[in-house]
């Protein structure tokens, strides 16, 4: 399985996935169509299925176009408004590249009908705007509650499990860490591999469940008391 980044609009990141066996290729919150479907093409891919995680435009705007393109499949939350959907999905719905078989869980928190879309066998998780590395979407829908619980599930996959998140956030995340965690040493490291990363521009992605683990402060948060007062924190915190 072969994922490849796609940057769109100022800091969102659309994913390819590639099964090189099948020739099947998915494509993860299309927010715009265009650069997906040059990507694709530079590549001699031929996109098959769109996956969505929540109902955002910038992770659903390009749908149509890219379905239109190629004919692609969409799959996407059954809770929530998902142009051109074919397939609903919810907790415990498979879905399918080639042989690789995937699992949804729901994340609900930034949006309620939000879902990750996790592949056990080969260490992935496609995590929208639920997980960010060292930070975490805003509560534009559900509760800290759901929040934190939804954080909870997706770091307690297995620590060398890779999480493909939906945004460049991580700089901004790194130094609210820091500034949550002032002597931690993990966290002044990171922050500086992420500097050196930014200032290079180059993606920071993905990020694995140990490093948020280590690193994170709304993972690390004791109970949703904790977590509700960081993000709270963090909505307002200037960089
Ligand atoms: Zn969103």
């Amino acid at each position: 399985m072969e994922i490849v980044p796609v940057p769109a609009f100022s800091d969102n990141y659309i994913w390819l996935v590639h099964d090189e066996t099948s020739g099947e290729t998915a494509v993860v919150d299309p927010g715009d169509a265009t650069p997906v479907l040059a990507e694709a093409e530079r590549r001699g891919w031929t996109i098959s299925q769109i996956w969505n995680t929540h109902w955002h435009r910038d992770h659903t705007g390009g749908n149509l176009a890219v379905k239109d393109a190629t004919g692609a499949r969409v799959s996407g939350p059954l809770a929530e408004t998902i142009p051109g959907r074919d397939v609903d999905l919810a907790e415990g719905s498979e879905i399918r590249l080639g042989d690789h078989i995937g699992r949804v869980i729901e994340v609900p928190g930034h949006t309620l009908g939000h879902i990750a879309l996790l592949f056990d066998e080969e260490r992935v998780a496609f995590v929208g705007d639920t997980l960010f590395a060292m930070g975490c979407g805003r509560l534009f829908e559900g509760t800290p509650q759901q929040m934190y619980r939804s954080l909870q599930r997706l770091t307690e996959l297995p620590e060398d499990a890779r999480l493909f998140c939906a945004h460049e956030y991580t700089l901004s995340n790194a130094r609210f860490a820091v500034h949550a965690h002032p002597a931690d040493q993990a966290t002044a490291e990171r922050l500086a591999e992420v500097e050196q990363l930014r200032g290079e521009n180059r993606i920071t992605l993905p990020t694995t469940v140990a490093q948020e683990r280590r690193t994170n402060p709304f993972v690390r948060a004791k109970d949703w008391e904790e977590f509700a007062r960081l993000r709270i924190e963090k909505d307002s915190f200037r960089s």
